[in-house]
């Protein structure tokens, strides 16, 4: 009788084990497929079919956007609020999808970890000066080109870099990680040391501080930090193309249609007009 009852205690407690791992079991699974629908917000039911729906469902965008690139994206310190270009084109896709330019939710990037970011599912789009390239489109979708800029040279004035001839092995050059500039200029002055940093403010005061004779990026960029410190100019013109596209998660098209339709919309509104003339005239 009693050996019985120990037997009984020892299936029991088999069973409960069993039930216990196979629970945990599906608990791991579910952290660990976590779709992306956008935001960083898991919780509640993942019924959406696509990155479009999941924003309507949300009724809220959320958008990767720099903090730190003047003209573009920059955080004012004073009032908190990110300002720029990209945020003021962010706000109207807030508005043409959601009906309200204040449904959104800005959540900073660089130049390195936007696309991670996007293909993690954190954000919706990305709206961070972003060129469009070849390569990049085999991890993401662009939308039509929003903006034209090209690759320039910023120096402290009276610099003896007056172009991308003027680089070589004693001159180095700063740029940023994850950006099409320190692809570019490896190999337009193959020659010249590059310095790699995580953002265009470390950059900056890189430069600032000496620890470079250039800082290469966008001209549009370079624009920004020119115009924060009348010490440092461009030169030598534009060397590529960079047209500026937004990026969406590969394969979300009803979004991507819905993203070209929104600038469309602005183009011929003259919305498009107004915002930038107030970042760029
Ligand atoms: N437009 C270039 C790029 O996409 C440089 C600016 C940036 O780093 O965001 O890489």
């Amino acid at each position: 009788m009693l050996k019985s009852k120990k037997l009984f205690m020892l299936a029991l407690t088999a069973i409960l084990s069993i039930i216990l791992l196979a629970a945990c079991g599906t608990k791991k699974n579910e952290e660990g497929s976590t779709s992306g629908s956008g935001g960083g917000d898991s919780s509640g039911s993942q019924t959406s079919s696509n990155a479009l729906e999941a924003i309507k469902e949300r009724d809220k965008l959320v958008v990767g956007v720099k903090f730190d690139t003047k003209l573009f994206g920059l955080k004012n310190p004073s009032s908190g609020e990110v300002e720029g270009f990209d945020i003021d084109i962010a706000k109207q896709l807030a508005k043409s999808i959601l009906g309200d330019e204040s449904k959104i939710e800005l959540v900073e990037v660089t130049s390195k970890t936007r696309m991670p970011l996007l293909n993690k599912g954190d954000i919706d789009m990305i709206v961070a000066t972003m060129t469009i390239t070849e390569e990049r489109k085999k991890e993401v979708d662009f939308t039509d080109v929003y903006f034209e800029a090209g690759q320039s040279l910023l120096v402290k004035k009276g610099s003896p870099i007056q172009s991308i001839e003027d680089l070589n092995s004693k001159t180095t050059v700063l740029a940023v990680k994850g950006s099409t500039s320190t692809d570019n200029i490896r190999e337009k002055a193959p020659e010249a040391p590059v310095l790699e940093f995580e953002n265009y403010a470390e950059a900056f005061t890189a430069l600032k501080a000496g620890q470079g004779d250039t800082l290469t990026t966008d001209n549009s960029i370079l624009l920004g930090m020119a115009s924060e410190d009348n010490n440092y100019e461009l030169v030598g013109g534009t060397f590529t193309d960079e047209p500026y596209g937004i990026a969406v998660k590969k394969g979300e098209t009803e979004l991507l249609d819905a993203l070209n339709a929104a600038l469309k919309e602005l183009h011929e509104s003259g919305e498009f007009d107004n915002i930038y003339n107030n970042w760029f005239d």
